[in-house]
């Protein structure tokens, strides 16, 4: 049973989505605010399949939350609550580390299926590098996406996308969930021009019209991994206007 851990001071709501959390067969449990939440998560190390979290907290609000929690390298999948007509948290929520959005007041049914996206990809992500794995689906477990690579590797540099791990000589950056989603998309179309637009909705499922700057953030971070001088990108493109393009062997192009 997944167990969910919703951070939210609007107490009736709070108390409906847990009811509605349980009602779907997950464990939920509430926090009021964010210094309870990272008390329980960091503090305490309790463990969480997954976050829903406002933004709009009493005191530490969710920016802070997402932020502390990455900093002290936990990756747990965090779908924050944004105020409708304010995409600027949008991007200072994905740029905090946050997986996903959705914007208040939502339907209760697009947050469960949003829920669930993220905890279907962190369980695939998981036993795509189970050691008794051989295909992702022996288990039921279907890639988000097609193509279910656990690893790749490129210029000296191997991506496991089932610890959310990138190594490069010495050095181990981790990735979170989307991070990871969003450079396996790239990779799955190595040298094709991927949309701001498609990447938005395959990777994020997103449809409606989100600020696509929430992407080109993901991409300032990705090159920071990846790029040697991250200002010079060799692997990941920009297409002016378009999108971006991933290439793993730029010099046979
Ligand atoms: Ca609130």
């Amino acid at each position: 049973m997944s167990r969910v851990l919703v951070v939210e001071d609007e107490a009736h709501l709070a108390q409906g989505l847990r009811f509605n959390l349980e009602a779907e067969g997950y464990s939920a449990e509430i926090a009021e605010d964010g210094e309870t939440a990272t008390d329980r998560l960091l503090a305490k190390k309790e463990n969480f399949d997954a976050i829903v979290l406002d933004i709009m907290l009493p005191g530490k609000d969710g920016f802070s939350v997402v932020e502390e929690l990455r900093a002290a390298r936990n990756y747990v999948p965090v779908l924050v609550l944004t105020a409708r007509g304010r995409p600027e948290d949008v991007l200072k929520g994905f740029a905090a580390g946050a997986d996903d959005y959705l914007a208040k007041p939502f339907d209760l049914s697009i947050l469960l299926a949003r829920l669930q996206g993220l905890l279907r990809r962190s369980e695939w992500m998981r036993s795509a590098h189970a050691p008794e794995h051989s295909s992702a689906s022996a288990n039921g477990l279907q890639s988000p996406n097609t193509g279910d690579f656990a690893t790749f590797s490129f210029d000296g540099k191997t991506i496991d996308f089932g610890k959310l791990e990138l190594r490069a000589n010495d050095t181990v950056v981790h990735l979170t969930l989307m991070e990871s989603e969003l450079l396996r998309h790239l990779i799955r179309n190595d040298g094709r021009v991927v949309s701001r637009k498609q990447i938005l909705e395959e990777v994020w499922g997103l449809h409606e019209d989100t600020d696509t700057r929430a992407i080109d953030n993901f991409i300032v971070r990705l090159r920071r991994y990846i790029e040697s001088d991250p200002a010079e990108p060799r692997h990941l493109l920009t297409a002016r206007g378009v999108g971006y393009r991933f290439l793993a062997n730029p010099e046979t192009r």
